[in-house]
């Protein structure tokens, strides 16, 4: 049983570790961008409201992200099992209702970690992304770091390979101010907890698991 927070900028690659430790650690992987991306896909009313704002890259409003969340933690697995949090909590607000939720029920949390990579890093990776175009694949490229064999095209499945539309500088740009404004307070928040630990993304995923780990053990 763990209960964990990864924090770092879109695009930082968060995602990749989540897969490992939700594996290694079996916990869940609870991603609030992923259950509204869901609720949008199955038109709920939820995912109606929430669409207008993540159209636009902005954040979704705190009450309704904070109400999702909860709902959530109150399933069985976490209870049994804990969590791993990713994209929650974005804001101050947000992490002081998560707070006050598990210190209502008994809870804490174990570890926070800050997963940090420079604006410039992030916007080269993003710029050079690639992503297979069969939604059954979804296989990610990198044309500087990690190219498909035969350009334009996907290793795994043989589609076509293309740039996300929302893999631009503009928008980039925009989700890094974001975070920057909104999220990156939350490093002190934590800091003074005494729950931090910061992790500097490395080029090869490999080196940047091991840092993870390393903090985790
Ligand atoms: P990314 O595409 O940056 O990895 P996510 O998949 O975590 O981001 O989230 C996609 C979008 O969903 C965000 O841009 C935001 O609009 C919304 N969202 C997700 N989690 C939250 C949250 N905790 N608070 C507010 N909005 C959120
Ligand atoms: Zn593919």
């Amino acid at each position: 049983m763990i209960r964990l927070i990864i924090l770092g900028a879109p695009g930082s690659g968060k995602g990749s570790q989540c897969k490992w430790i939700t594996k290694d650690y079996d916990v869940p992987h609870i991603s609030t961008g992923d259950i509204l991306r869901k609720n949008i896909a199955d038109g709920t009313p939820l995912g109606l409201e929430a669409k207008e704002y993540m159209d636009k890259g902005a954040l979704v409003p705190d009450e309704l992200v904070i109400n999702l969340l909860k709902n959530r933690l109150q399933e069985a697995d976490c209870k049994e099992k804990g969590f791993l949090l990713d994209g929650f909590p974005r804001t101050l607000d947000q992490a002081k209702a998560l707070d006050s939720y598990l210190t209502e029920n008994g809870l804490s949390i174990d570890k926070v970690i800050n997963l940090h990579v420079p604006d410039e890093e992030i916007m080269g990776r993003a710029l050079n992304r690639r992503t297979c175009s069969n939604p059954e694949c979804k296989e990610i490229y990198n044309m500087r770091d990690n190219p498909p064999k035969e350009e334009g095209i996907c290793d795994k499945c043989g589609s076509k390979l293309f740039v996300r539309d929302d893999d631009n500088e503009i928008t980039v740009t925009k989700r890094l101010a974001t975070y920057h404004a909104q999220t990156e307070p939350l490093i002190a928040y934590y800091t003074e907890k005494g729950i931090l630990a910061t992790v500097v993304g490395q080029e090869r995923l490999e080196d940047t698991i091991a840092l993870v780990k390393e903090q985790l053990a």
